[in-house]
């Protein structure tokens, strides 16, 4: 039993409609779902990723309209890294973004910078024999466009005390001995997990560009004995919960970082069209009636392709 990887990286927005245009107009990821929060229907849940929606490219967005920018502290997420295939993918992000006014640093194979509300994100150039997870743009070659997540990274200041967990239970290998980073690699993907100390600045504030968690990515029919092996190793897990899309459960690694252990299945085309995935508001069954009090109270967000064909 091993995962599979980075399933997804769920986030905060305060600005849905700014999100869209960073994620989708700058990054040139896809929009393939635009949703509600299950546990908060009054408000969206964005997904992006590539072309199929796959796991290992898909980061999520609660949007709260007007919440205020929260600041990644210890037991928070960071960092968000997006592999890309080469040094001229990175001359051609660094020049993107710089025209899109977004700062950023380029260091050792690396691009960092923040998305509109503060977000640690970064582009490396990352040798992998996984498949490239890859969208469609207009303005962005295949060639040089994000191509999955490589890994994230957290704040903890005690990170041997998620050891146990992460190598014991879930199976993460040591990268380097002696550091605080790991790889998790299945059949098919890895992904990659590391702390760095928490910054002086004080504790963590959730809020706007914040992570809200990270899902590790399960196979279908290993989802019951992620749940039974989490909490035999004490942590408190929820039960399994059914997204619809995947199938879900959380628990905190002991560092405080919010896990989530997601199924790769059913997937996002299971409701839509994988030609107009994310073009409508598409609500789980168990949420459609709702719909009628739903619609009027979420921001209107474009069908960020819809300009294409004109275009
Ligand atoms: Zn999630």
């Amino acid at each position: 039993m091993r995962l599979e990887g980075i399933h997804h990286v769920t986030c905060i927005t305060g600005d849905a409609a700014g999100n869209v245009e960073f994620y989708t107009g700058v990054l040139g990821l896809r929009l393939v779902k635009k949703t509600v929060n299950q546990d908060d229907p009054t408000v969206y849940h964005l997904f992006y990723a590539d072309e199929e929606g796959s796991p290992g490219a898909d980061i999520t967005f609660f949007e709260y309209p007007g919440a205020r920018r929260g600041r990644a502290g210890a037991g928070m997420v960071h960092t968000v890294t997006f592999r890309v295939a080469s040094e001229e993918a990175l001359d051609f992000w660094e020049s993107r973004l710089a025209d899109a006014h977004i700062p950023t640093q380029r260091e050792g194979g690396r691009l960092r910078f923040a998305d509109p509300e503060g977000l640690g994100l970064e582009l490396a150039v990352v040798e992998s024999a996984d498949a490239p997870l890859v969208a469609r743009h207009p303005d962005i070659p295949a060639e040089l466009a994000l191509q999955g997540f490589d890994s994230v990274r957290a704040f903890s200041a005690a990170p041997d005390a998620s050891r146990e967990l992460l190598e014991g239970t879930l199976g993460f290998k040591p990268a380097d001995a002696g550091t605080a980073a790991w790889e998790v690699r299945g059949a098919v993907r890895g992904g990659r997990y590391a702390f760095d100390p928490p910054p002086a600045s004080g504790a963590g504030v959730p809020g706007a560009g914040t992570v809200h968690h990270v899902a590790w990515a399960s196979n279908m029919d290993e989802q019951a004995a992620w749940l039974d092996a989490v909490r035999a190793a004490g942590a408190h897990a929820s039960g399994i919960i059914d997204r619809f899309w995947f199938r879900s459960i959380y628990f905190r690694e002991p560092s405080g970082v919010l896990f989530e252990i997601a199924t790769l299945g059913p997937g996002f085309s299971i409701d839509e069209d994988s030609e107009h995935l994310g073009e409508s508001l598409i609500l789980p069954p168990a949420f459609e009636h709702l719909r009628d009090r739903i619609e009027p109270v979420l921001t209107p967000l474009p069908d960020p392709r819809a300009a294409w064909a004109r275009s």
